[in-house]
């Protein structure tokens, strides 16, 4: 029997999110049903909700850095007891059966996984997100988080995290490697966390120096303003591995020019309009140019004990339901630091 529960909704694109219920399938074999405690707003979320990625699906319930507390199990769960810290990313389901699938690496299925939200579960049913109080999962799809992390300050690593984590791990970021980050927001600031904490040697590159000192606390070693053109001459052939997190077009050709020999940069942000670039910047350095998608669920077990272990959380503004509209206008003016997460009470 499904139940009926709370949630905050975009009833259309553009709309204000306002309070309403939504369903919730009643808790199968392998289900697990989480009571939420904590959601993050990732800018993601906005785009969906005002669908500026097209294809959005109405009501829309957002949010896919969940965190919370597992109330029920099914009669077949053997991961998870009643009581236990989960959490759930930005997908819920996956073919199970691809090479990708197989490989751990689900965030790749080849049918396509099923998202959180402003998606169609296996069952035909839309699926709702983390703005809400009540989810059911499959346990293959929920994450354990370790004693040590908040509640709150974990739920954004779910997709933040992971989406810093896994470019760092597959680029080998760490001692000797010289890393930078573009961009200081709720993704950038996780990746100068994480690439810290791997040992990398850390550059932020931002707009302006206005975050220095928190990058420096973050484990940053060194800051550079990218509106100054100094920059782009003294960091010439220079890093490693460029991490890109910014949604609006970048020169490439600039930022490629930064990379040292075999040097990557790699966009974790995907900005709306098509890029374009002279190859040149790829020729010259044997350069490369690429993207990186969340992780996988094993790659994000890891991703959070690596972050409780070296005591890594977002830098979070918890809100009350109500203020979400209001957040999400300041997530479009980079007003916020460095993370918005929902306290799901208020729901
Ligand atoms: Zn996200
Ligand atoms: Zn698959």
């Amino acid at each position: 029997m499904t139940t009926t529960i709370p949630a905050y909704a975009a009833p259309a694109a553009k709309a204000p999110l306002e309070r309403t219920t939504v369903s919730r399938r009643a808790v199968g074999e392998h289900d697990v049903l989480i009571d939420i405690k904590f959601a993050g707003i990732c800018h993601s979320d906005i785009h969906q909700v005002r669908d500026e990625w097209g294809g959005a699906r109405f009501p829309m319930v957002p949010g896919h850095e969940i965190t919370g507390l597992v109330a029920e199990v099914g009669p077949g769960v053997t991961r998870y007891a009643v009581g236990d810290r989960v959490g759930v990313g930005c997908f819920v389901d996956s073919c199970r059966e691809c090479a990708n699938c197989l490989a751990g690496e689900e965030q790749y299925c080849l049918k396509g996984f099923t998202a959180t939200y402003n998606s169609v579960g296996r069952d035909g049913e839309p699926t709702y997100g983390g703005y809400s109080t009540q989810l059911v999962v499959d346990e293959n799809y929920a994450l354990r988080i370790p004693e040590g992390i908040g509640l709150d300050v974990a739920a954004p690593l779910l997709c933040a995290g992971i989406t810093l984590y896994s470019p760092l791990k597959h680029w080998n970021a760490g001692p000797g490697r010289k890393v930078a980050v573009v961009g200081m927001g709720g993704l950038g600031h996780m990746g100068v966390k994480i690439a810290a904490a791997l040992g990398a040697d850390v550059t932020v590159l931002s707009q302006s120096l206005s975050k220095k000192a928190d990058a420096e606390r973050f484990g940053a070693h060194h800051y550079y303003a990218t509106s100054d053109a100094d920059t782009f001459e003294q960091l010439a052939g220079h890093f490693d591995l460029i991490v890109n997190t910014v949604s609006v077009n970048l020169d490439l050709d600039a930022y490629l020019s930064l990379l040292a020999l075999d040097g990557t940069l790699v966009n974790v942000g995907a900005p709306e309009h098509p890029a374009s670039l002279n190859v040149f910047s790829l020729l010259g350095g044997r350069r490369s140019l690429a993207g990186s998608n969340i992780g996988g669920i094993r790659e994000t077990q890891e991703m959070l004990e690596f972050c409780a272990e070296h005591g890594l959380g977002s830098e979070i503004e918890l809100i009350a339901a109500d203020q979400v509209n209001e957040a999400y206008d300041r997530v479009v003016a980079s007003d916020v630091r460095y993370r918005f997460v929902i306290d799901t009470a208020t729901i």
